[in-house]
This record gives structure tokens, sequence and C-alpha cells, in this order.
């Protein structure tokens, strides 16, 4: 007989629920932004609250959850920095972890799937699209705040050095959380994706208190979830700050 839970109360309010179904657990976000679906996502009331299916197949992130990723996840009232948004999939459900009070501040280099993305922004109000290139972090300066924690997706070679940037301009403090979907693919195929991940994670120890990373097969093949949170080797020893810790210029403005 299939059974299906009202939504999990822990002692940290969330906003990602798991349901049980037989012998199943699926993944739900309560929806800051409305109808219609993102990406063809189920949406429904459960408990008296409008939800998401949050799909580990469709999202890193949720196959991340559905491995038991034991590391920090965003939290309500948060703001996050979201480097690779593409045209939401997964924004979308970082900013309903959030919730109405946090941001996720969407940074998307090409210009297609920014255009979806910022259609989405339009009815998902706490979801902010900047156009711009995560390589230089600097130039989004006047558009993103000091942030409580780093996404990044980005598939691309240099990521990690990518990520180590952002999150030593963006982050600002020591013990805040950076999560990183590794593609091994993107960083070469000369090596098992195993030895990528031990590359990744060699390269981020020193300024990133690792979690155990894992794998994210079947969901999405040769790709790790991994992160920790930032040491205080990640920032350099003079107090100098590159970003203000005022509010950004425009709350929602868009890099043009
Ligand atoms: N995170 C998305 C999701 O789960 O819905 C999928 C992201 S997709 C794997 C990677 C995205 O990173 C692409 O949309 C690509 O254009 C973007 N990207 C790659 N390099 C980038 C860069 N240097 N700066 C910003 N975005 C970049």
């Amino acid at each position: 007989m299939r059974e299906e839970s009202r939504p999990r109360r822990s002692s940290v309010p969330s906003r990602l629920h798991r349901l049980r179904r037989g012998d199943r657990t699926e993944l739900w976000t309560e929806a800051v932004g409305s109808l219609p679906p993102v990406y063809g996502e189920r949406w429904k009331e459960v408990g008296g609250l409008l939800c998401r299916s949050f799909d580990p197949s469709r999202s890193k992130l949720a196959a991340a959850i559905a491995h038991d990723w034991s590391g920090d996840l965003p939290r309500i009232g948060e703001r996050w920095l979201y480097l690779g948004a593409a045209s939401g999939t997964t924004a979308s459900h970082v900013a309903d972890l959030v919730g109405p009070s946090g941001r996720v501040y969407a940074v998307e280099k090409s210009l297609r799937p920014f255009a979806r993305l910022y259609q989405l922004s339009e009815r998902w109000p706490n979801l902010l699209p900047v156009l711009a290139d995560a390589r230089t972090p600097e130039d989004y300066a006047d558009l993103v705040p000091p942030v409580e924690g780093l996404y990044a997706d980005i598939a691309q070679p240099d990521q990690i050095e990518i990520v180590r940037r952002n999150a030593a301009l963006y982050l600002r403090a020591e013990g805040r959380p950076v999560l990183i979907a590794l593609k091994t693919a993107s960083i070469g195929r000369n090596r098992p994706p195993a030895a990528f991940l031990a590359l990744a994670e060699k390269a981020l120890d020193p300024v990133v208190e690792l979690e155990s990373s894992v794998r994210l097969d079947p969901f999405h093949r040769a790709h790790y979830f991994v992160g920790g949170r930032v040491r205080r080797t990640l920032f350099p020893a003079e107090a100098g700050s590159p970003v203000s810790s005022t509010p950004a210029r425009r709350p929602g403005a868009r890099r043009r």
C-alpha cells in the first residue's frame, strides 16, 4: 500500500521535505515562486504547503541529498551565490530552500539559458539573475553582497579555481559552506573519475574543511558532490576586503 507522510519537522526549520512513498523517499521543496512548473516538475499541496518535486535525476543537489550528503544545505533566510545557474532548474530549488527572506544570486554566462533564467526570476522573487562570467567574480561585486553559502555547477576544467576565487570574495567568513557539483569529464577523460575527484579534493583541502564527497551515479554519471566549510586560510592575511558589506546596489539588478 502506498503511504504518504506529512512534511517532516526537525529542530531546524527547513523547506525541504522528505515524503515516504512505499519503500521510496521523495524530495520536495516549498515553492517560493508560482506556476507553471520550471522544468516539468510536479507541484502539489503537502500538509497545507505548496511544494515542488525535487528530482535527483534532474538536479545534482537533489541527487546528493538522496545519497545522504552529510554537509550543509541552504537554510532559511540565507543569501547564496550560485555559479552556473543555467535556466534555473536547481537554482529555483535553492531559492525555495532559503525561502522568501533569503536570496539566491544566480550567475550564468550563456545568453540562451540566461534569458530563461531572467524570465523565471520574474515569478521567483528571491532569485536574482546575474549575466556574468564566474571567472571574473569582481565584475559582479556591485550586484552581489557577501553571502552565507556558495553553490557551483559550472562544468569547467578550472572549476575549483573559479570556486576558490568566488568564495574568497563573497563568503567572507570562516565556516561558511561551499557546495560543488563536480563533473569529472569536464576536467579530463584520461583518468578514472575517482582520480579527478582526488585532484579536486587535494586542491580544495587547504581552504575547505571537506565533508565526505558523494558519487552521484546513477542519477548523474561520473559526477561527485564535493564541499564543506571554508577555512580561515581562504582569506588573505590583510583585512582589506574588495566586496562591500553593505547590501548590493539594487536587489534584483541585472547585469547587462
Ligand atoms: N546548475 C544547473 C542546474 O542544476 O540546473 C546546471 C548547470 S550546467 C551543468 C553548467 C552551466 O554553467 C551552463 O549553463 C554554463 O553556461 C554555465 N557556465 C559555464 N562556465 C561558466 C562561467 N565561467 N561563468 C558562468 N557560468 C558558466
